[in-house]
């Protein structure tokens, strides 16, 4: 089996989480502490909403990060949910070339984090879950500063607004592109004011 115990991987990737549960590269359920921890649906749930995205709609994200960008995805290693900061959606914990994507199942858990998101930005649950998702993606790629992970966000939802065929697809990738927008301008404002 490719981790220990989540509590080592997780120490190896510099992030301590007080309770968690991931869904390894070979299918395997580690927790932290509490086998009957909320944590596990919350890490079951989210790797199948990562699964689906990378087998569907994410694919061109790939592509689009791989061969438009260059850039190289890290190994993901396993997919759950972990106790996080209470403003954070969704983690990546890299470590080299390999990763962890987590959820932040803390409290009321990632359904209700998506909401917040859809709400905040006036878009569907699906779309909340889906920027979520790419997002993560894009840091897997290399990309660590969090201005420039939305701007290139803002960039592939773009390039999907101009290729998409169907009206209703090219409208989801506009509303996408436009929060992009709006969480990377956010991120300048944030940094002129922390300088
Ligand atoms: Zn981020």
């Amino acid at each position: 089996m490719a981790l220990d115990t989540l509590d080592s991987k997780i120490a190896g990737h510099v992030v301590y989480p007080v309770g968690g549960a991931v869904v390894d590269d070979e299918g395997e359920l580690v927790t932290t502490g509490d086998k009957d921890s909320h944590y596990v649906p919350e890490a079951v749930s989210f790797e199948n909403y990562v699964k689906d995205y990378l087998n569907g709609e994410g694919k061109t994200l790939l592509d689009y990060l791989g061969n438009v960008k260059g850039k190289r995805m890290v190994k993901i290693k396993g997919v759950g949910s972990a106790e996080l900061e209470d403003k954070v959606y969704a983690a990546i914990i890299k470590n080299n070339d390999e990763g962890i994507l987590l959820s932040n199942g803390k409290g009321a858990g990632f359904e209700q984090r998506v909401n917040d998101f859809a709400a905040t930005y006036g878009i569907s649950e699906d779309m909340a879950k889906e920027y979520i998702i790419a997002h993560e993606i894009v840091h897997a790629h290399d990309y660590h500063d969090e201005g420039q992970t939305e701007a290139v966000l803002c960039e592939y939802f773009s390039y999907m607004t101009n290729n998409a065929k169907a009206p209703e697809q090219k409208a989801k990738y506009e509303k996408l592109a436009e929060v992009a927008y709006q969480r990377a301008e956010a991120q300048k404002n944030s940094e002129k004011k922390a300088a």
